[in-house]
Order: C-alpha cells, then sequence, then structure tokens
C-alpha cells in the first residue's frame, strides 16, 4: 500500500489473519468499517467479545454452549443419548440440526486429521471421543466426516478405534458428492444419508 495510512494498514493485517475472509475481500470488509457508523463498529466488536467470554465447548460433545458446562443438544431430554453422530465441526452439526430429523446426540472433533497441515489426533477431541464410548452408554456410532480424503482418513482411523469396544458404527449412505462438505449440502440429501445409513 503505497498511501501513508497505518491504520488501515493494521486494520488489513488482522483481517488478512481471519480464515475464510478471502483476500480479495479484505479491502471491502476495511472499507466497509471506515464508512459505517462508529456505533455499528462498536455494536459489531462488542458482540465479538461477548460471543468470545461468553461460549465454551460442551464438556461432554464439544459442541458449542453458553449456558453451563453442557450444550442444549446433551441437556435436552428428548434426544437419544445412546445413538451418536460424530461431526468434523460445529457447522457440520448445524447442517444436522435443521433437518429436524436426527435425534441423538453429537461428538465435535474439531476438525479432520490432516497429517500435511499438522493435524494429528491429538490435535482433535477423538481421545475425549473415545473415553465416552468406553463408558458404555453408547450403542450406535454414526460416521459423519465429510466425504473428503481428511473425512475419510479419520472415519476410518475411529473405526479402528471404536471396533475393539463392540459398538455399532454407521455411516452416511451415499448421497453426499464425493469433496463435499455437510454445511453445504441440502438437508434433503442429509435426511436421506442419515436415514439411509449403512454399516462401517
Ligand atoms: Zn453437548
Amino acid at each position: 500500500m503505497s498511501q501513508s495510512l497505518p491504520s488501515l494498514q493494521k486494520l488489513i493485517r488482522h483481517l488478512q489473519k481471519v480464515p475464510y475472509l478471502a483476500s480479495k475481500n479484505v479491502y471491502r470488509v476495511a472499507s466497509y468499517f471506515l464508512t459505517a457508523e462508529a456505533d455499528a463498529v462498536a455494536v459489531l466488536c462488542q458482540a465479538i467479545l461477548e460471543a468470545k467470554q461468553n461460549i465454551i465447548p460442551c464438556k461432554e460433545c464439544f459442541n458449542w454452549t453458553e449456558s453451563g458446562d453442557h450444550c442444549a443438544i446433551c441437556m435436552a431430554p428428548g434426544r437419544d443419548k445412546a445413538m451418536l453422530c460424530v461431526v468434523e465441526t460445529w457447522h457440520d452439526l448445524m447442517a444436522i440440526e435443521k433437518t429436524a430429523g436426527f435425534a441423538g446426540c453429537y461428538h465435535v472433533l474439531g476438525g479432520a486429521l490432516n497429517p500435511l497441515e499438522g493435524v494429528g489426533p491429538d490435535k482433535l477431541t477423538l481421545e475425549a471421543l473415545v473415553t465416552r464410548l468406553k463408558q458404555g452408554h453408547i450403542r450406535e456410532l454414526i460416521l459423519g466426516t465429510n466425504p473428503t480424503p481428511e473425512g475419510e482418513a479419520t472415519a476410518s482411523y475411529l473405526a479402528t478405534k471404536v471396533h475393539p469396544l463392540g459398538i455399532a458404527i454407521s455411516k452416511f449412505a451415499s448421497g453426499i458428492p464425493t469433496g463435499a462438505s455437510l454445511e453445504f449440502m441440502d438437508k434433503i440429501t442429509i435426511s436421506k444419508a442419515l436415514l439411509g445409513r449403512v454399516p462401517f
């Protein structure tokens, strides 16, 4: 940037650290903040800080919670706590919840195994899941990782850990395109994949 705008350069530098904010959009976002009402920017900053302070991972399933140690799904009396769907992220969980067709509970891994990116088993909540399964309350584990190479590798890794425990393992029926992510799938596709799940 040739102009001397150190504050703007600083803002852009920080925006560039935000994953998923495409680099071509960083300048537009920075411009938005500069032209927006000061109050609106303050409200946004406050909302980010509040979310950061108030929201924590559920102690049981690692879904986000803002009301105590356990999330609303783990606490809901109507949910089948013996059926667990393992997903990579909170947004995958939300994609399944939007179908309103799953009455079990979840386990959020926090991503998928990706050795090239330095994501090994210790970077995910895999051990916590195995500990949860060893407590003996789970009847079926549904592998809801995404049909990407990383998601498939994570599912296979999990299966080797879970098979000795004697818990039924299933995976989504085919129908979700290879390489796709649950968060971008429509409700009907996800519902069908869940209903038609097959043993893994
Ligand atoms: Zn939970």
